[in-house]
């Protein structure tokens, strides 16, 4: 099978016994790889790629062990969910219940690093996660100290309108928060002094009642 070059025979024999004990959670085949989840010492959670069946495991002996060899085989016995199937079937969910089934994850499981992609540009990285705000709103917080430690000091001078700009047309602020992160903005773009730059921060205010503010500034 070629699982033999890995396992020596005593964990396989284990590993069968687990198996055939029902301590395989579950086993979903998804691309190359197996994932599973088996109860050992506690709930281990192990992944095997299929390629060449080495396995992954969150037990103490972390590799090719008798829970990776268990999972394998589950697999080998027609004992897997189609994993690639789960993924085809969401395809036809409409994009509501697709986010929904996000947000549920995302939340539950914390995994907000994986939605705030430290992107190349930091616009882009501010934008993703004022899109995260709806979904939780300690995420607004998030978005302050992003601005405070990493944006303002190290944004471009047209990012600053930018982000201003995705800001204002964001309906998640209560009007202090939004006041608060404007007001942040503001101040930096005054600081830095570009003529271009704070002219047009001028027109925008002309578009935008809420940057009154703007005035206080340069008085
Ligand atoms: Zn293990």
């Amino acid at each position: 099978m070629g699982y033999e070059r890995i396992y020596d025979s005593r964990t396989v024999e284990r590993g069968k016994r687990y198996y055939r004990n029902n301590l395989v959670k579950y086993c979903v085949k998804f691309d190359n790889k197996l994932y599973g989840k088996v109860l050992g010492g506690e709930l281990y959670s192990t992944v095997i790629d299929l390629r060449d069946y080495s396995g992954i495991c969150t037990c103490p002996y972390r590799y090719n062990c008798k829970h990776a060899y268990a999972l394998i085989e589950a697999f080998l016995n027609g004992d897997y969910i189609d994993g690639d199937r789960i993924f085809e079937d969401l395809k036809e969910e409409p994009k509501e219940k697709i986010l929904e089934f996000l947000k549920e994850i995302v939340t539950r499981y914390n995994l907000w690093e994986v939605m705030i992609r430290r992107e190349d540009s930091l616009l882009e990285e501010g934008r993703s996660i004022l899109k995260l705000i709806p979904y939780e709103r300690k995420n607004i917080y998030t978005f302050r100290s992003f601005l405070k430690n990493r944006f303002l000091k190290n944004a471009r001078d047209e990012e600053l309108l930018k982000l201003l700009e995705e800001v204002l047309s964001s309906p998640y602020f209560e009007e202090e928060e939004l006041y608060e992160i404007l007001d942040m903005i503001i101040q930096e773009v005054f600081n830095r002094d570009n003529k271009e730059v704070i002219e047009r921060l001028f027109a925008l205010a002309k578009r935008y009642n809420i940057l009154w503010l703007v005035e206080e500034y340069y008085y």
